[in-house]
């Protein structure tokens, strides 16, 4: 036989081959079906087949890794849905249709802002608010209330999960009712022993360890009395809510140097310097509560600095455009680890030092949260404290 000839029974035996397996492979490479061969036909009919069998394996797996993720977001008690940078709905849990009201077969692929009508959910979509987390009442039932956070992802995406916080809000209502009504309670026999105790100091029959007794006994009930106030400004704060317009427009250089002023001929003061630097700027403010704050964080700079030091207060517009109301002392500092605990309710960095009620920075932090502001707080061991009320750009008159 020629050269040709065996060529072309070559040719034909691999069209054969060729052609057999493609038939396999778009049978779906069953191994019942392997083509028969021999070689290296039937090493590629092992290779592929194993492959073929392990692609297979992998896909199922994942498919039951995807199924397990869906079943466990679709089970979780917060409504989760995802949403796409159209603010179209692509999926939703079974939570979101009790909470919001959000049906998950029906309502995909409709922009939420139709589904949820509520300006604040809508408002976390302004990228320009920043908001990231809101409180409201569910559209569904205004008994229920959610805690709305949205999470961006992959550039535009956004995952939003609200979860039904009712039960912390109300016993949050709980307690904020019980110590407004028990400091309210207290002032009155309060009053009355402090009262009696007043006359005892000044009582001239009475011996000299026993008067000191008294005395210290009087100054816990002024304390208690202190105390009392300031717990009943947090509650009054608590309660209300302060809109974007409230308030009058102030001169805050006046009311600085009202302030100083009076701690200037006060006791609690000697020997202090004051360093009062303010711009003219006016702010939109309730003006009862922009002396407090003056008061507290003047007050506290006296209280934490020694005699012969001086204290700054300025009133300016900081770089972000917003105002700043700072108080800084030469005083002996605060710790790092205390700095972000210091507007917590009570607490002291020495408890048992300086006398004061643990309040006045809870209710600074009221006052500015309540103003859409916030309190910024920096301080070096040894160096000294500032204290920045920062108030924003739209409250600047
Ligand atoms: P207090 O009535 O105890 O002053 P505040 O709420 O005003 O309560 O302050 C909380 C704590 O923060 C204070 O007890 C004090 O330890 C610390 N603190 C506040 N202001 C200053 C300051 N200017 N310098 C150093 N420590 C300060």
């Amino acid at each position: 036989m020629s050269f040709a000839a065996h060529f072309a029974i070559f040719v034909a035996w691999t069209i054969y081959h060729i052609r057999s397996m493609e038939r396999w492979i778009s049978r779906g490479a069953h191994r019942s079906d392997a083509p028969n061969g021999s070689g290296i036909w039937q090493h590629m009919v092992q290779l592929l087949y194993r492959s073929q069998r392990s692609h297979k394996a992998r896909k199922r797996q994942l498919a039951n890794l995807a199924n397990y993720y869906h079943a466990v977001m679709r089970a979780l008690p917060d409504a989760t849905v995802v949403i796409n940078s159209n603010l179209e709905i692509e999926w939703a849990n079974k939570a979101s249709q009790k909470l919001l009201g959000i049906k998950p077969n029906k309502d995909v692929g409709h922009r939420i802002d139709n589904i949820v009508r509520i300006p604040e959910v809508v408002a976390l979509f302004d990228e320009a608010a920043k908001l990231k987390r809101i409180q409201v009442d569910s559209p569904i039932d205004s008994d229920i209330t959610l805690a709305i956070s949205r999470q961006e992802y992959d550039d535009g995406n956004y995952l939003i999960i609200a979860q039904d916080i009712s039960h912390r809000v109300a016993t949050q209502k709980l307690r904020k009712a019980f110590i407004a009504n028990a400091s309210h309670e207290l002032r009155t026999p309060l009053t009355v022993i402090s009262g009696y105790l007043e006359i005892l100091q000044d009582e001239e029959m009475i011996a000299p360890d026993v008067a000191q007794i008294i005395n210290n006994a009087y100054e816990q009930a002024i304390r208690m009395d202190n105390i009392l106030d300031d717990l009943l400004i947090l509650s009054k704060l608590e309660e209300a809510h302060t809109s974007k317009n409230a308030g009058k427009t102030v001169d805050v250089k006046k009311i600085i140097e009202q302030v100083v002023a009076e701690f200037k001929v006060s006791k609690s003061q000697e020997g202090h310097t004051f360093n009062v630097t303010a711009d003219d700027t006016k702010l939109l403010v309730i003006k009862g509560e922009l002396i407090s704050i003056c008061q507290n964080l003047i007050g506290n700079a006296v209280k934490y600095s020694c005699v012969g030091t001086t204290i700054s207060i300025d009133w300016s517009i900081n770089d972000d455009g917003h105002g700043c109301l700072s108080v800084s002392d030469q005083g002996k500092g605060i710790p790092d680890e205390h700095l972000a605990r210091l507007t917590e309710r009570f607490y002291r960095v020495e408890p048992h030092g300086v006398k004061g009620t643990g309040l006045g920075l809870s209710i600074v932090k009221h006052i500015l949260d309540n103003h859409d502001g916030y309190l910024d707080i920096s301080s070096e061991v040894g160096i000294g404290s500032s204290f920045k009320a920062v108030f924003p750009a739209y409250r600047l008159k």
